[in-house]
């Protein structure tokens, strides 16, 4: 299928490795050029020429922290305007709800719902006066049923969540499709540190941890990336104009919610 977004221009956060990567991945297999972002300078910038390089498009990377204002102003000044963001950032550590102080919900709460919503807020407008556009924040399956040790995700991601709501009604008649898509257990990094987590806590292998963890998954294994970013630049696509302010849940089944 044509997605018909060829030479758009995309901002992919968080995009060195895992859920952001494949996002990116995808936007460029569809055509469009690039502005990919992560902490980590030589990752960031490997994964744009390798990603460049497979599918001729451009791609630039920005190093830089997109839960500061100072990483927002770097990257907001190498996209000028975009057509299509891409809002992620790491998730917040798990814990116990006495560990987190106020600081700690302000950090994630800046991570998981303000950096995103600071970014729709400063490339939304120019997308209404073009009269095209498309937002899609990578949040969680905690959205829909919160897991107990990842309060401070829970807490930050229902937030932009219900921003999402309101907001993406708001801009849907100037062409504008603004979604959410809600990863369950994918196979990155951050899902090896979680199954990691549960290792050593439980005094069982990392293996055992993981075949525990796919156990709860009908499917029977964890999400690939590669499909969750199809699903991004489906999302991102001419096709998707219908589609406003949906919470996309991918997770093989995992959660039991019938809508
Ligand atoms: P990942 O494999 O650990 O990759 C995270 C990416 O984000 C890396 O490129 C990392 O590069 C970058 N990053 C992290 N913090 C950043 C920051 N402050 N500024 C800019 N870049 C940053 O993680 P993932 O599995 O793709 O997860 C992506 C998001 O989905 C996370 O919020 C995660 O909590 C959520 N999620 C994931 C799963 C899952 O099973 N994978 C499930 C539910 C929710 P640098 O470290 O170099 O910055």
């Amino acid at each position: 299928m044509d997605l018909g977004i060829k030479g758009k221009r995309g901002l992919v956060c968080a995009a060195s490795k895992g859920l952001g990567r494949a996002c990116a991945e995808a936007l460029a297999e569809a055509g469009v050029d690039l502005v990919i972002n992560s902490r980590t300078e030589a990752d960031i910038t490997r994964t744009a020429a390798e990603i460049a390089d497979k599918f001729g498009v451009q791609v630039i990377p920005v190093a830089a922290d997109i839960t500061t204002e100072e990483g927002r102003a770097d990257v907001l000044k190498a996209v000028g305007q975009a057509d299509i963001l891409v809002n992620n950032a790491g998730g917040p550590p798990p814990g116990v709800w006495t560990d987190w102080s106020r600081d700690d919900f302000i950090k994630a709460i800046d991570a998981n719902m303000l950096s995103a919503i600071a970014l729709m807020q400063a490339l939304v407008p120019g997308m209404m006066e073009r009269g095209w556009g498309r937002v899609v924040n990578i949040t969680s399956q905690s959205v829909r049923s919160p897991i107990s040790v990842l309060g401070l995700s829970n807490t930050a991601r229902t937030g932009l969540t219900g921003f999402v709501a309101g907001m993406s009604r708001q801009v849907a008649g100037k062409g504008v499709c603004v979604n959410n898509i809600l990863p369950g257990i994918h196979a990155t990094a951050r899902a090896d540190s979680l199954d990691q987590g549960v290792a050593e806590k439980t005094g069982i292998s990392l293996d055992e941890a993981r075949i525990k963890r796919q156990a709860g998954i009908p499917t029977g294994e964890y999400g690939q990336p590669e499909d969750f970013g199809a699903t991004c630049a489906f999302l991102c696509s001419q096709h998707a104009r219908f589609i406003i302010g949906q919470n996309i849940l991918l997770d093989g089944g995992a959660l039991n919610v019938s809508v």
